[in-house]
């Protein structure tokens, strides 16, 4: 057993503290990597996407392998338990543990050597899957488990716990990937575990891994009839350690040759006999094409029972999307007409379920043969004639995979404190008996007053359901009293139809206990000696899949006994997450009936289940200061995790308004990309903004703080000086002084003030052109700084035949010449009281137009969505929802109208015209960029071209900051940079966020336009 003491719960006590400090000490000396103790980066680490919390020793970053190395040398030498860590992403708490935990995700991620001749490669352990993917497309291959995460999971996250993906039928599980590991043993020693033949023993490389090696091969030996008689006769079995490479069960083994893989006994090992330094793995080639059969059944009893038929034609998938899920993808606008064109309406209703049926291949007639073959075996032996959708174009079927995984976000977004919970998610039963096991359990969760969604793999029988439960409810009717029922229900089941209890996500804390249930005592014992063998000390992964703790121990779970969130005096109103929902009747409080509005502030940071979508680098936006800094403290999930630390009381008093937070806080941009990508929708940009408001109930802005903040109150005035601001920015050593002085970088290009602002200028004051109303709003940046782009908008807005007016301040406003405001530079600073004193300006001038059902129509993104976002929780009443409801972006406003014909814009042809267009991030999070797309496809000729881009990194006031400038580029160049420069010079680059062009001019030298210029441009008769 380990002699270091264990963790103290959380935060700081004495001896534990005083052992860690010697400890991280003994560390820095000896790594270059990061080695961080301190109690928020612990409990950043705390948690993976299960349900349970155990404070980590420390964290550590190896810098690369020589690091690793002594990291596991030192924790041999002072007997620390090790915990190695990927993405974090495990659902049954692999990853949390009372242990110095190894992040490999950040510097052990490259990709060592690539064999495409013999479709190998080699890997280090902290590698992503999809990183891998990308680097083998060129070659014709991939690496083919593809788990759900695959843009987080790391390839030695996936080994730990034997991940499986879609096309597991096809491809198999890790186990039957990976052709060997090079692996640290706990006592230091290194050794490569490969295939071994008879006398393989002897080249091993040290005595140490001989005689454990020769024992392992006894052990197997001995247990031969134990594995023959107890082994799950499934492919999917994840549970225990695959004693089975010694005598292989299923009609794939790990090694076709007969030979023995040790490396295979590691997979599935959940860290916790040795650590993996590299991976080899086994590639198999792209397929050139793919087809998919969507069958459609009237109910779901049906669709389980046909699974085994439908395998037969020899699919490389076969996928569930139920009822349920159906539904909720329905609800969605964006998916909707996907999921619509792969369903078939009987007798006037809605599948009660379908299978996604995919074949792939090289060869497309072969496997347009085997969908027609699927179609005449649905109609002829199941009796279901026009059953199938047929898809062809890949498109199609890439949009219903992405309904598919976005069905189950869905799911994970619901509100309160009954959250569907992972724990018997992924049994797996031979598919004969699918059908009544999903029946039986049906009826087991509807008996415990819950209920399930079901989806995923039918083809090999592990279907996902996780019912909903309270986990913080105590007593027999709570989340654990109910977790243990279901689970001991659940296991009869699989029991009685000879399935495994794990069949994908592995152990950990939640299914271990279940490990000798499942291989009976004495595999259980082998095990045990497995495990010493490797780990005679028992510092790796200590408690996970041998020598286990209690599923349903609460003093282990997030939500342990005695967890409460402190009241906070909230600065803007959580109400919509203070909801109570009934699992058993399916019912849900409104929003802002389940108590004060500052309790939902606790349950929206909650909201966060730690599944780690966010660490993700692919298509999207969330989360750029994660992007370019690849540090959990800069992920959305990071900041979740400090934030529920802080909210319950488990890290040091004050811990709300701490440096630490401000740290923590100080990368997140406000982009609100979480808010759109988080499939449970964490609002990070909202959050951030209550940590600020609290912040500045103790602590006063900064200078550089109040200058940015309080721009829209001297806008007004400095214009009258435009042209000496101008020159003085521009004169040498000015930057130098202003970085010197206010942090403001030196190498940023500050905006031209304009001389005379839009709204001075005499023609605002004009009502102008004729029929129907609109008005115009403008914000502070384009007013002050680029007012071509709002005379271009209503000029584009009389062309289409509207009558444009501006909104000014009303008769009786305190300050009648000052322009109006949403009120976002104050809220950057966390100033909500000076915010709502510009909201309530801009609210009260826009209210006589919106009474009348006048749309309001304004330039900046990120102003006019204030009016739609933070407006409506700053307790302004009923006036702020009435203007949110007509508030819309310029382009949002003529894209609905122009295709709903009520608006006509004269646009000359502009043959051979090309754009390519940056969203910005919030008209990405209100999903307001597809009007641009649709505005700028209205001019003949042209063609608009997206960006594929994350943020900008200009984010406000970020990249001026002298702090953030490197990281602001960094951000930039992610992609939007590259693209823009690798765009010809006759390209016309489009983006409506000042900040975004402002961005693109310092980081490329052009200049890009707002959306209104462009179209400007382009009317006839200007
Ligand atoms: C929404 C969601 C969907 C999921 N879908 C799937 C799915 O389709 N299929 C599936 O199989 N799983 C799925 N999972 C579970 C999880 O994502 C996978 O198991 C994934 O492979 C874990 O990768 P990771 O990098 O996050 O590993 P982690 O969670 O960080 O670690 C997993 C295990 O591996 C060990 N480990 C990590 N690195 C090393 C190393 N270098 N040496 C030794 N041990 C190591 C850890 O100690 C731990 O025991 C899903 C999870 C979520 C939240
Ligand atoms: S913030 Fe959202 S995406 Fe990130 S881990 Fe939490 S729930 Fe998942
Ligand atoms: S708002 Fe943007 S930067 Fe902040 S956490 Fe969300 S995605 Fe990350």
């Amino acid at each position: 057993m380990s002699a270091f003491p264990a963790a103290a719960p959380i935060g700081f006590s004495t001896s534990a503290s005083l052992e860690r400090s010697r400890l991280a000490r003994r560390l820095r000396t000896v790594l270059k990597g990061e080695v961080r103790f301190d109690a928020y980066t612990r409990g950043r680490y705390a948690t993976d996407a299960s349900i349970y919390q155990q404070m980590p020793i420390g964290v550590v970053t190896p810098a690369d392998e020589e690091d690793l190395t002594a990291v596991i040398e030192l924790a041999a030498e002072l007997k620390v338990p090790l915990l190695s860590r990927g993405a974090g992403t495990s659902q049954c708490g692999q990853t949390v543990g009372e242990s110095l935990v190894i992040d490999f995700s950040r510097n052990l991620n490259r990709l060592i050597a690539l064999d495409p001749d013999a479709r190998q490669v080699e890997v280090q352990p902290g590698m992503v899957l999809d990183h891998l993917n990308a680097q083998l497309k060129p070659h014709g291959l991939w690496f083919p488990v593809d788990v759900s995460t695959s843009a987080q999971a790391t390839l030695g996250g996936m080994a730990g716990n034997n991940s499986c993906g879609s096309r597991s039928i096809a491809y198999g599980n890790m186990v039957h990937n990976v052709l060997a590991a090079d692996a640290i043993l706990s006592d230091g020693t290194r050794e490569h575990f490969g295939p071994f033949g008879e006398h393989a023993a002897r080249s091993l490389s040290s005595a140490r891994t001989s005689a454990l090696v020769s024992r392992l091969h006894e052990i197997g030996a001995r247990e031969r009839d134990e594995i023959e008689r107890l082994w799950p006769k499934v492919m999917r079995r994840v549970g225990g350690y695959n004693l089975d490479v010694f005598h292989p069960q299923s009609e794939r083994p790990y090694t076709p040759d007969g030979s023995v893989n040790l490396s295979h006994l590691l997979v599935g090992s959940e860290g916790t006999l040795a650590v993996f330094r590299r991976l080899h793995l086994k590639l198999s080639p792209l397929p050139g094409a793919r087809v998919l059969g969507v069958v459609n059944f009237p109910d779901f009893h049906a669709a389980m029972a046909s699974a085994q038929h439908l395998v037969g034609l020899g699919p490389v998938a076969v996928e569930l999307v139920d009822r349920t899920m159906i539904d909720l993808a329905r609800l969605n606008p964006a998916f909707r007409p996907v999921i619509d064109a792969a369903l078939v309406r009987r007798d006037g209703g809605w599948p009660q379920a379908v299978l996604l049926v995919e074949f792939a291949g090289d060869d497309r007639a072969a496997i347009t043969r085997k969908l027609h073959q699927l179609v005449e075996l649905v109609s002829d032996r199941l009796g279901l004639p026009g059953a199938v959708v047929q898809l062809t174009d890949e498109r199609a079927q890439k949009a219903l995979w992405e309904v598919r995984k976005a069905g189950l976000n869905i799911m994970m977004s619901l509100r309160g404190d009954g959250k569907p919970v992972s724990f018997i998610e992924d049994c797996a039963v031979p598919l004969e008996h699918l059908a009544e096991y999903t029946d039986r359990l049906t009826e087991v969760f509807r008996r415990h007053g819950t209920r399930g969604t079901w989806y995923a793999h039918a083809s090999v029988g592990t279907l996902h359901v996780r019912p909903i439960l309270d986990m913080r409810a105590e007593g027999p009717t709570g989340g654990a009293a109910r977790m243990r029922a279901i689970a001991e229900e659940a296991a009869e089941l699989v029991r009685r139809f000879k399935g495994a209890f794990s069949g994908e996500h592995g152990d950990g804390l939640v299914r271990s206990e279940w490990v000798g249930w499942q291989y009976g005592p004495r595999i259980t014992r082998a095990f045990e000696e497995i495990k010493d063998l490797f780990d005679p000390a028992g510092l790796l992964n200590p408690g996970k899949i041998i020598r286990s703790t209690k599923m349903d121990d609460r003093s282990l779970f997030r939500y342990r006994p005695g967890y409460a969130i402190a009241p906070v005096r909230t600065g803007l109103d959580w109400s919509a997450w203070n909801v109570h929902n009934d699992p058993a009747t399916e019912t849900m409080s409104a929003p802002g009936t389940g108590g004060d509005p500052a309790g939902g502030f606790g349950k929206a940071v909650e909201m966060c289940n730690n599944n780690g979508h966010c660490r993700k680098f692919d298509a999207g936006t969330m989360c750029p200061s994660f992007r370019v800094t690849a540090d959990e403290q800069h992920l959305t999930r990071g900041r979740a995790n400090t934030l529920r630390l802080a909210l319950s009381g488990q890290l040091r008093d004050g811990a709300l308004v701490s440096a630490e937070m401000t740290e923590t806080m100080a990368l997140c941009v406000s982009c609100k990309g979480c808010r759109r990508e988080c499939p449970t929708g964490v609002d990070m940009a909202r959050m951030k903004l209550e940590t600020l408001h609290q912040l500045r109930q103790v602590k006063a802005p900064s200078a550089r703080e109040q200058l940015i903040a309080r721009l829209p109150r001297y806008a007004g005035a400095a214009g009258h000086v435009a042209p000496l601001l101008n020159a003085v920015a521009r004169m040498p050593g000015s930057g130098w002084l202003r970085e010197k002085l206010l942090g403001l970088s030196a190498r940023r290009s500050l905006p031209r003030w304009e001389r005379e602002p839009f709204t001075r200028q005499p023609d605002a004051r004009k009502t102008h052109g004729a029929g129907r109303e609109v008005v115009l709003w403008a914000d502070t940046f384009n007013n002050h700084f680029e007012a071509e782009n709002l005379r271009a908008a209503r000029r584009v807005l009389e062309a289409a035949g509207l009558r444009v007016q501006v909104a000014r301040p009303v008769a009786d406003d305190a300050e009648p010449g000052r322009a109006l405001c949403c009120g976002r530079t104050f809220l950057s600073a966390g100033l909500l009281d000076e915010a709502r004193v510009e909201l309530r300006r801009t609210l009260a001038a826009l209210e006589p137009f919106v009474s009348r059902g006048i749309p309001v129509v304004g330039l900046e993104p990120s102003c006019l969505l204030t009016l739609r976002d933070e407006a409506l929780v700053l307790g302004l009443g009923e006036v702020a929802e009435q203007v949110a409801a007509s508030a819309q972006l310029f382009e949002e406003f003529l894209a609905k109208e122009l295709a709903a014909g009520t608006l006509a814009l004269p646009l000359q042809t502009q043959a051979g015209l090309r754009f390519k267009v940056h969203g910005h991030c919030h008209q990405k999070a209100f999903d307001a960029l597809t009007p641009v797309h649709a505005v700028l496809a209205r001019i003949p000729g042209a063609a608009v071209e997206a960006i594929e881009s994350s943020c900008c990194g200009m984010a406000g006031a970020f990249g001026y900051e002298a702090e953030h400038f490197d990281l602001s580029m960094k951000m930039a160049e992610l992609s939007l940079l590259p693209a823009v420069r690798a765009a010809a010079d006759d390209v016309v680059i489009v983006a409506d966020g000042t900040s975004c062009r402002h961005q693109i001019h310092d980081g490329t030298g052009r200049e890009a336009q707002h959306v209104a210029r462009v179209l400007d441009a382009c009317l006839y008769h200007r």
